[in-house]
């Protein structure tokens, strides 16, 4: 069997660029072709950039000639769009930025582009990062690759979707509350939501800033190491962002994970858990322990305040952030008499009804009177979720715990109630609000054939440790990935 090149790992993609034998220009064509022929009905793209990444790419094969190639010169990636791209549109999956073109690229796009990187394309996702399934936008839901009926995760569903479906090499989301693990876990991929502060935020639209960190999608957890390799480390740009070195990521994947103490967490096996994934993730844990790995079982005793905690927390930054969309300094603007009714009219007709909510929810845990019964209490059950972990990983290296409750769900079935969709992260949302890196790897498939996520949680800036437990599980065989139905 002929393979195509745009289902090649990054690493297979890399050898074979660097001994000659495919050229950046190919490989980029061969995505291109890939998301010609699929992504009218996958619709994981709201911008495709052919002329621009085609150019990238020959740039790219002359860097390679001179010998100045890198580990992602020449790889065709795609990009969550809800990061800034210096000339390509922009649109946070929203109509309020319609025509904005931003004037600079996010430092994670600089760094990538710096390295060599081929950007294909501005991946779909929910508007403003805001969902879990990628219906909430603006440019139409996209579809899972495994069974087009259902939803591909959200918010980053299109970076997830495209690298499934073999339509880019890797990809860039965001993670707020599960953002990049939930819709890898659906879309049968790896994706790594790294330590809060690891990686720069500068020109990544912001949703609740406390909560978000950018993070790589792959197919495998070594080409997601390296993608992580080239974008975390410090940036004078981000006050946020920390000074420590970055780890060789990649070098950290031994195989090897005996006598590592893997927590498992009760309260994360809960009833109306769906069987197949119950039965998937213990599967991958009677593997570990077959690796060598260790179980401990741990405690984490605030995890039923979590979902509510973060809806307090993540609206009232949402509101605050959001209030910059006004009409006048970007993107959309509806005119009228005056200023207030400029405002009201562009924020009337640019906003979808999920931001709509949550800029009313937020603004109102933060007003006067509601501040300290609502914010400020969410904050100090933030502390005790957070002392929750790091009481836990005194004990453990490790903790393992399903993505989700379930494996991907149909497009509307949980639109109409946003409880419902809420529920879906109930599993990534605390990593988050304790600010720790968390990756999903493919750990099985239920019976209809869609892929379940095993979520692994490190300690603060232990990436190398759940990048190397997954690294391991990986390869130890125990899930073979499956290719996806298009
Ligand atoms: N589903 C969560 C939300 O809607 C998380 C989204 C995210 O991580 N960006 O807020």
């Amino acid at each position: 069997m002929i393979v195509e090149p745009c289902s090649l790992t990054i690493a297979e993609a890399r050898e074979l660029l660097d001994r000659r034998e495919l050229s950046a220009v190919e490989l980029t064509r061969s995505c291109l072709d890939r998301i010609a022929a699929h992504d009218g009905r996958l619709n994981a793209f709201i911008t495709v950039c052919r002329e621009a990444a085609l150019a990238q790419a020959a740039e790219a094969d002359a860097r390679m000639v001179g010998g100045a190639g890198g580990p992602l010169c020449g790889i065709p990636l795609a990009l969550k769009d809800i990061f800034l791209t210096r000339g390509v549109r922009t649109t946070c999956a929203s109509r309020i930025l319609d025509g904005f073109v931003p004037p600079f690229d996010a430092t994670v796009v600089a760094k990538l582009r710096a390295a060599g990187a081929v950007f294909l394309s501005k991946a779909n996702l929910d508007e403003f990062a805001m969902g879990s399934s990628t219906e909430n936008s603006a440019f139409g839901p996209t579809r899972n690759p495994y069974d087009l009926d259902r939803v591909a995760g959200g918010s980053s569903g299109g970076s997830a979707a495209a690298v499934a479906a073999n339509q880019c090499l890797g990809a860039l989301g965001t993670d707020t509350g599960g953002s990049i693990r939930e819709p890898a876990s659906f879309c049968g991929v790896v994706g790594i939501k790294p330590t809060y502060s690891r990686v720069s935020r500068y020109g990544v639209i912001a949703y609740a800033s406390s909560l978000d960190q950018v993070g790589p999608f792959a197919r495998t957890v070594r080409d997601c190491a390296v993608l992580l390799q080239a974008i975390a480390g410090v940036d004078p740009r981000d006050a946020t962002c920390a000074a420590r070195p970055v780890p060789d990521y990649a070098g950290a994947l031994t195989g090897e994970i005996k006598g590592l103490r893997i927590g498992v967490p009760r309260e994360y096996f809960i009833e109306g858990m769906a069987p197949a994934v119950d039965g998937a993730v213990r599967a991958a844990l009677r593997q570990f322990e077959a690796l060598g790995g260790r179980l401990e079982e741990v405690s984490l005793p605030h995890t039923e305040y979590a979902v509510a905690t973060y809806y307090v927390l993540a609206t009232a930054e949402a509101s605050a952030n959001l209030a910059r969309y006004d009409g006048i300094r970007y993107g959309l603007r509806v005119a009228a008499d005056n200023n207030i009714e400029l405002y009201e009219r562009t924020r009337g007709a640019g906003f979808g009804a999920e931001v709509k909510r949550r800029i009313m929810l937020g603004t109102f845990a933060l007003s006067a009177g509601y501040y300290d019964a609502y914010y400020l209490k969410a904050q100090k059950v933030r502390t005790l979720i957070r002392r929750d972990f790091a009481r836990a990983f005194e004990r453990c290296d490790v903790i393992a715990t399903p993505v989700a409750p379930t494996t991907a769900f149909a497009i509307g079935e949980k639109i109409a109630d946003p409880l419902q969709m809420y529920l879906s992260d109930i599993f990534t949302i605390s990593v988050n609000l304790a600010g720790l890196p968390g990756i999903s790897v493919p750990c099985g498939y239920d019976d209809r054939g869609l892929p379940i996520g095993l979520q692994l949680i490190g300690a603060p800036f232990a990436e190398e440790t759940i990048l190397r437990a997954a690294d391991a599980y990986e390869r130890s065989g125990a899930t073979v990935r499956r290719p996806p139905i298009i």
